[in-house]
């Protein structure tokens, strides 16, 4: 919404940790060294910071909800312990070939589809014009432009070993090596100033 507040939308795997296919384990999660800095740094700038993550893993029947809960938990718990937060976590289960039929959907929700972010928008009273978007894939890329946010590239999940590009989708408005640069990009673009 217009006037609403600034968000940041974090994509999950490759962004904020390290992406290992389907986290089905909690041993799999290993969280960036710069992740707790780089979140902490958007809360006090004013951004509100939204994780963003597709999770087919669900639909797969790969993993379940309350799995998915005690994940993002282990992020919250992780974060706090420096004074970090995510303020709301949106997630898609859908996938076409899901295996299970309730999340077997061609759905508005799944990246590159912008549904979780025009959701997080609505319900945070978040502005697409002064959020972000970052992300290790271009479908997080093409997801926030269908946004209408701005949205970065990081190099430290994906887009890191695989060069080639996926066709038909956006352009990042940056590339930066990891979400701590990418942070530091979106503080000098922005107009906001942090918090004293
Ligand atoms: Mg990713
Ligand atoms: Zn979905």
């Amino acid at each position: 919404m217009t006037g609403g507040r600034p968000a940041v939308f974090l994509d999950r795997d490759g962004t904020m940790s390290e992406e290992r296919g389907f986290i089905d384990r909690l041993e799999l999660l290993e969280i960036f060294p710069w992740t707790t800095d780089a979140v902490r740094l958007l809360n006090r700038a004013g951004f509100a910071v939204v994780v963003i993550t597709n999770q087919s893993a669900i639909g797969r029947g790969i993993i379940d909800e309350p799995f998915l809960h005690t994940v993002h938990g282990e992020i919250d718990r992780h974060l706090a312990l420096a004074g970090a937060r995510v303020d709301r976590y949106y997630f898609c289960p859908h996938h076409p070939d899901a295996k299970l039929a309730e999340h077997r959907v061609v759905c508005r929700c799944r990246k590159p589809a912008p549904g979780m972010i025009e959701q997080a928008c609505r319900e945070l009273g978040l502005d697409p014009a002064r959020s972000f978007m970052v992300g290790d894939r271009l479908i997080d890329v093409a997801c926030g432009h269908a946004a209408g946010v701005r949205s970065l590239l990081v190099r430290s999940g994906h887009s890191a070993h695989r060069g080639e590009a996926e066709p038909g989708l956006s352009e990042p408005d940056a590339i930066l090596n990891n979400l701590m640069e990418a942070v530091g990009w979106i503080l000098r673009s922005s107009s906001l100033s942090p918090a004293r």
